[in-house]
């Protein structure tokens, strides 16, 4: 399963892509915003993305609205990451259809309870 790591900051990139490869899970790419996020989806389809929020150019919100909006990635799970814990934050990516939330800072379990929890249901 391929999974999408889209965060302007290389050391959160590093932590989520470590975080992932100590789950055994080897085939990551990477995007720097959420527009190299979309033309990175249209060489190598992802199956999971994973994004921050809080980023130049496009951010994590617009990246969700723009994948949903295209049928061919309208079911691709997406897991948001982001310091923006405040309850307003959290229903605004929920509506814009993010599966789920991981507040910064987190640690390896969290994220792979919420993986796990999206890819059940
Ligand atoms: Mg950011």
């Amino acid at each position: 399963m391929k999974y999408l790591v889209v965060d302007d900051s290389p050391t959160m990139r590093r932590i989520v892509i470590n975080a992932l490869k100590s789950f055994g899970i080897e085939d990551i790419i990477e995007a720097e915003d959420g527009i190299d996020g979309l033309n990175k989806m249209k060489d190598s389809k992802p199956e999971f993305i994973i994004t921050d929020w809080n980023m130049p150019n496009m951010n994590g919100l617009e990246f969700t609205k723009a994948v949903r909006g295209n049928p061919e990635y309208a079911s691709i799970p997406i897991l948001m990451v982001t310091t923006r814990g405040l309850k307003q934050d959290i229903i605004e990516a929920l509506q814009a259809k993010v599966n789920n939330y991981v507040v910064k800072p987190f640690t390896p379990l969290v994220l792979k309870e919420k993986i796990g929890a999206i890819l059940k249901t």
